[in-house]
Parts: C-alpha cells; structure tokens; sequence
C-alpha cells in the first residue's frame, strides 16, 4: 500500500490521479490532498477519499472547507506553508507534484528534504530551478518520477538503458491547435480558440503552453534535469497524432519509442505505481485505426516561445527562471484578454532582457528573479494594445 500526497488534486492531473487511486484501492491510499480556491470539490474529494488532512492553501476558503467537513475525521489546513509541512509526514510514502507553475517548487523541494519519492507533472519546478533540484533529490537518494507524458515515455524506453548510452532525446510534440499557422493568422486568435487542443485535454494555461510551443520548450529543459543531458542532446520533432509519446536513441543509433492513445491517467497510473506495470482498462490503441503518423520540423519563426526556450536553457543560471515567471504572467493575461498571442512572446523576450543574469543561483536568488520577472512582465502587459481598450 502506498500512500499518496496528492498536491493539486482539484487540478486536472490532480482528478485523473483520483481516478487512478479510485481503481486500485488494494494499491494506493490517500493521505493528503491540496487545492488553491477550489474548496467545493476539495470538499467532495475529502468525503470521497478521506485523507488525514487537507489543504486549501487560499486562506479565505478555509472556513467553508473545515465547517463543510467537521464531521468526518480530515484535518483541516491552509496557507502554502502547510504544503510544506505536510509533505514531511511520516505517514506519506509519495508525493504527487500536479501544482501550477512555480507554486508547485517549495513543496517539491520539501518533500525530497524528507526523503520522499516524487512522482512531478509540475515541469515548471526543473525549469525554474532543475540544478538544486536534482542535486538534492541525489543527495537525499530520492527518485523523481515524470508524470509530463513525454518524460514518462523516455523514461520508460530508459528501462533496462544507462543513462551514458544516450545519444538523443526526440521529445515529439503535437503542434497545438495552430500547427501550420502563420503570423498573420495569430494575431488575432483568442483564448477561447487557443484552449481547443486538438488532443489532449488538460488545464488552462499548459494549454495555451501547447498552442504558443512554450510547453515543448519547458519540456525541454525539464528533460535536460531529469535524464541528466547536454542541451543539445534533445530534439524536438512534431507529430500531429500523439501516438508516439518520445523517443530515445542511443549511441548505436538504435531508437526506442514509447506509444499509446493520448491519455494522461497512463504516465500518472505509471509513475504513481512504479517500480511496477500494473493493469487497466483504458482504451487501446490500434494500427489499423490509424494509418498514418507523421513527422514535421517545429516551426521556431512563428512560434517564437520554442526558440525563447533554447535560448533561456543555453543561458543558463536564472535565466529559465525569468523565462517561467514572465511565462505565467502573459498566459494569465492573454487568458484574461489582456494580452495577444504573439505579444507573449516578444514580452518574454523583453522580461528576459531587463532581470539580471545571475550564473550560480541559490534558492534564495530564484524566488528574487522569479518576483522581478513577475513585475517586469506585468508592466509589459499593461503596456498591451488589448490593455489599453
Ligand atoms: P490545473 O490548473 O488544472 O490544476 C492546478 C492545480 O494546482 C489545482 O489543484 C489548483 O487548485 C492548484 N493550484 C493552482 N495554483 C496554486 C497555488 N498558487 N498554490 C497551491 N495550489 C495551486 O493544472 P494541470 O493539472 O493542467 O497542471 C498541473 C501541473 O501539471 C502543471 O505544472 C502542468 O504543466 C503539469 N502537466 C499537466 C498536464 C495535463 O494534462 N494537465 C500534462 C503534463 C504536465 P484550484 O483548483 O483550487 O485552483
Ligand atoms: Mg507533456
């Protein structure tokens, strides 16, 4: 029986590990869950699942979470700083990281200081800070677990593999709901419209991260941390399907791939059960019903966020740190209609520009250029012509 921290529950990696859990009772026990705001389903979640505690960490919440469940044995608690706290109990064995952006690296790194395993969808805590989080995840001999479905797929083919065999990653990528889209197109797309993913259907700002490409470019340094690799040992190549998840190809030019129907309840069923393959019934996938999967170059001009990305990663030091922070920023805006989709990318460039560059980070110095970012960024978005009217 492991038992399970799930950080971000009410999120969409978040229910779909509730769904995982819900499927093998004799596997998996809840422990702890934890949402931002979203206290009624945190709510139901507690009466379905009864875990030792909860947390909602927005503090106006906590009293319609703790009265709604006075009546069944949860603890009931608020502020970030219980996430920090709770990952530590003894009673947890795992800690599921599917927080958003870079709310979710405190946490992390709490939970590797007390030696737990780590199962991260969380990308943006490797972005912002994948040197001190591998380093201490070493140090404490904890493993960190993908659960982003391209890191589980490589991981998977790395099975059996050491890690000095690989010549390259190819981390394939769906194109989003713009692929083959110019500049002219771009301009005036909408949120509404930059939420339809054509595959897969996650929460709202990874998506706009697959339309933009920004999220192959996280994925990216997220790869580098994880699978301990040089920059330029990892590929980028669109495949509009999602079949193939990524691939690895090793010093004989042998590659490995790792396939399946797009569904995230596969790597997070993976990593939350591993070092075991276990059973399910999800659906299948068949070569007869789809005959073709095809490769393509990214198309770095247009979709500048992927070329920001290898520049922030070849930097170095705090710079995919600033290149989150402003990230997070002008999602939310264009989100909110305050922001246009190809002005991200040229806000990020100028956030990028204006936080000085800082080699050697301490943590310390990335929540310091995380929240200059987040200020630089918001003034470029205010300065947004969508602002303005
Ligand atoms: P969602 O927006 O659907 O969910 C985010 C979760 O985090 C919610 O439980 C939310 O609570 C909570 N949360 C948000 N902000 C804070 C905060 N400041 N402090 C504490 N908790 C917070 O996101 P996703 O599930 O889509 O993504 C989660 C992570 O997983 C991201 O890092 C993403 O990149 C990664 N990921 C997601 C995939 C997907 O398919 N969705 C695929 C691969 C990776 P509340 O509901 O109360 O707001
Ligand atoms: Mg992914």
């Amino acid at each position: 029986m492991k038992r399970l921290a799930i950080l971000g529950s009410t999120g969409s990696i978040g229910t779909q590990a509730l769904e995982v859990v819900a499927a093998h009772p004799e596997l998996f026990e809840v422990e702890v869950l934890t949402a931002h705001s979203n206290a009624d389903l945190l709510i139901k979640q507690a009466r379905r699942f009864t875990p030792n505690a909860v947390v909602i960490t927005d503090e106006s919440k906590y009293e319609t979470v703790r009265s709604a469940i006075k009546d069944i044995p949860v603890k009931v608690f608020t502020g970030a700083s219980a996430l920090n706290d709770l990952v530590q109990w003894d009673t947890v064995d795992m800690v599921l990281g599917a927080i958003l952006g870079f709310a979710g690296l405190s946490s992390i790194l709490s939970a590797i200081d007390a030696g737990k395993q780590i199962a991260l969808a969380n990308k943006e805590t490797l972005v912002v800070a994948g040197e001190l989080v591998m380093q201490r995840a070493t140090q404490k001999k904890v493993h960190i677990i993908p659960v982003d479905s391209e890191h589980s797929a490589i991981f998977q083919c790395l099975v059996g593999e050491n890690l000095d065999k690989i010549e390259k990653i190819i981390l394939t990528a769906s194109g989003g709901p713009f692929l083959g889209r110019k500049q002219n197109f771009l301009v005036n797309v909408k949120a509404s419209h930059a939420l339809q993913h054509p595959n897969w259907n996650m929460g709202a700002k990874i998506s706009i991260d697959s339309a933009t490409l920004m999220n192959k470019g996280l994925e990216i340094i997220e790869a580098k941390w994880l699978f301990g690799l040089e920059n330029n040992q990892v590929e980028v190549v669109i495949h509009p399907q999602s079949i193939i998840h990524s691939m690895v190809q090793f010093v004989d030019g042998s590659i490995k791939a790792q396939m399946g129907v797009p569904d995230m309840k596969l790597p997070i069923q993976y990593a939350l059960a591993f070092p075991h393959r276990i059973n399910n019934n999800f659906k299948r996938f068949s070569f007869k019903e789809v005959s073709k999967l095809s490769f393509e170059e990214p198309d770095m001009k247009t979709f500048r966020n992927l070329a920001l990305a290898r520049e922030a990663l070849n930097l170095g030091g705090n710079a995919p740190c600033i290149l989150n922070a402003a990230n997070e920023v002008v999602v939310h805006a264009f989100l909110q209609n305050k922001a246009g989709f190809l002005e991200m990318s040229d806000m990020i460039e100028k956030t990028m520009a204006k936080v000085a560059p800082i080699a050697q980070p301490t943590l310390e110095d990335y929540l310091q250029s995380d929240r200059e970012a987040r200020i630089y960024a918001a003034e470029f978005v205010k300065k947004s012509q969508l602002s303005i009217y």
